[in-house]
């Protein structure tokens, strides 16, 4: 029997560009887990909101995976707070254009806590087995940010604090993320499956430094420290940049020799004009330091691109305040590029220290300094960490994901069905 999913993403869209607001790993973990899964013959149907306007109702991401884009409210971007205010709307629409379709779903998988309430409805419209993942949980972010910036607090616990008691399974990324379920959440570990990311090893693979720089025009002769990602406080860059000053102090032969490039964000207010805010924020910050000579901003970039950047850099930087698994740092090491990372969330699993990257307390400028020159002056260290980064990216596809995932499905569904014939 084929089974039929219904995947909700409400607001990150699996076809949406990435690096920018709101558009980051969870985009891809869904586009990448949906494309497997309709691979071995499990239907997908991903509901998300109608953001952009030239995006049609309905869009095949692959044979047998769709994306669904609903109405809530005018088409248009909204900050999170203004989606979750018209979920009842989508709820809504989602359940008349299923009905219109004549379809039905054997499962929901929900992804964020702005999907868990819609997929909360729909469970019990339905009568189907709900599973949900979070990709970040609102109380691990609020013990790392100064402020409530999105408003979001206070409904946001409560919500993912249901999802996790009434849903029959809930991924997580990390064995730190499932700790973080059962002690902030109160998770039934028996419910909990961890099944950390994926990264597809035909994109993100190595390249000879100098090919992928000529290709991408950039300075042949510098060495290059990568920081790829959304530009969030919570991504730790603005702690990168005062890592860079802190190594020109130290070190000010390197002003000359080290080159920060940043991927993500929005370069021209045509593309984004709040994004083209945070970027312009960040310049401010550098020319402060002086440091404009040796900061590039380069603006998102899509997957294949992003593996020139990480094949031309000598390191890459993942600041992280939190981070739940943290795909840039799978991507970096799958290219062979050594990675500096802070001791949070599911980098501290997908990295061992001084073997396949280096990891550093997180708002550490001081540490992530000296970790920074560790690896950019020493070749041998840094040929080392490639070689052991490659090796442990080599167990992490989106394969592997797709078979925990349908595993799961199959295990949940057979649960069910063995209650209704005992
Ligand atoms: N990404 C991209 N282009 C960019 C910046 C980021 O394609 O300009 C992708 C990147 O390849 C990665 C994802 O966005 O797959 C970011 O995922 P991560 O888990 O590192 O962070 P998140 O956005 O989930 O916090």
């Amino acid at each position: 029997m084929t089974l039929r999913i219904a995947m909700l993403s409400v607001h990150a869209c699996a076809l949406a560009k990435l690096g920018g607001r709101d558009s980051g790993g969870m985009n891809v973990y869904i586009r990448e887990l949906a494309r497997d899964l309709a691979r071995r013959g499990i239907e997908v149907d991903i509901f998300t909101r109608w953001r952009e306007a030239e995006d049609p109702r309905v869009q095949e991401l692959a044979p047998g995976a769709r994306v669904i884009h609903i109405e809530s409210g005018p088409i248009g971007y909204y900050p999170k707070m203004s989606v979750y205010e018209r979920l009842p709307e989508f709820t809504e629409k989602l359940l008349a254009f299923v009905k219109a379709e004549g379809r039905s779903y054997d499962l929901i998988h929900s992804h964020y806590w702005l999907s868990a309430e819609v997929s909360r409805t729909l469970a019990a419209e339905w009568a189907a087995p709900r599973i949900q993942m979070f990709h970040t949980l609102g109380r691990v972010r609020s013990e790392v940010m100064d402020e409530d910036a999105d408003g979001e607090n206070a409904v946001r616990a409560g919500i993912e604090e249901r999802a996790v008691a009434e849903s029959r399974a809930v991924v997580a990324a990390s064995e730190i993320e499932a700790g973080e379920l059962r002690t902030l959440y109160g998770a039934d570990m028996a419910k909990v499956a961890i099944i950390p990311c994926g990264v597809d090893p035909e994109v993100f693979r190595p390249v000879r430094q100098l090919d992928a720089r000529r290709i991408l025009g950039e300075d042949g002769s510098k060495r290059l420290i990568l920081f790829v990602g959304r530009i969030e406080q919570i991504k730790g860059i603005d702690v990168l940049l005062r890592a860079l000053g802190l190594l020109y102090a130290r070190r000010p032969d390197l002003k000359a020799d080290v080159r920060l490039v940043v991927v993500g964000g929005a370069l021209s207010p045509h593309d984004d004009a709040p994004e083209t805010d945070k970027v312009a924020d960040l310049r401010r910050h550098v020319r402060e330091q002086n440091l404009e000579s040796s900061v590039e901003f380069v603006g998102s970039r899509d997957q294949r691109d992003l593996a020139l950047y990480y094949a031309s850099a000598d390191v890459c930087a993942v600041p992280s305040l939190t981070e739940s698994f943290g795909l840039v740092a799978l991507e970096a090491m799958a290219c062979g590029t050594p990675v500096v990372g802070t001791r949070v969330g599911g980098l501290q699993t997908l990295i061992e220290d001084g073997q396949s990257g280096m990891l550093v307390p997180p708002s550490d400028e001081q540490a992530l300094a000296e970790a920074l020159e560790r690896v950019l002056l020493d070749p041998r260290l840094r040929m080392h960490l490639a070689h052991g980064a490659r090796e442990a990216a080599e167990g992490y596809t989106w394969q592997r994901v797709g078979d925990r995932i349908a595993d799961l499905y199959r295990r949940i569904l057979s649960a069910d069905a063995a209650k209704v014939e005992g």
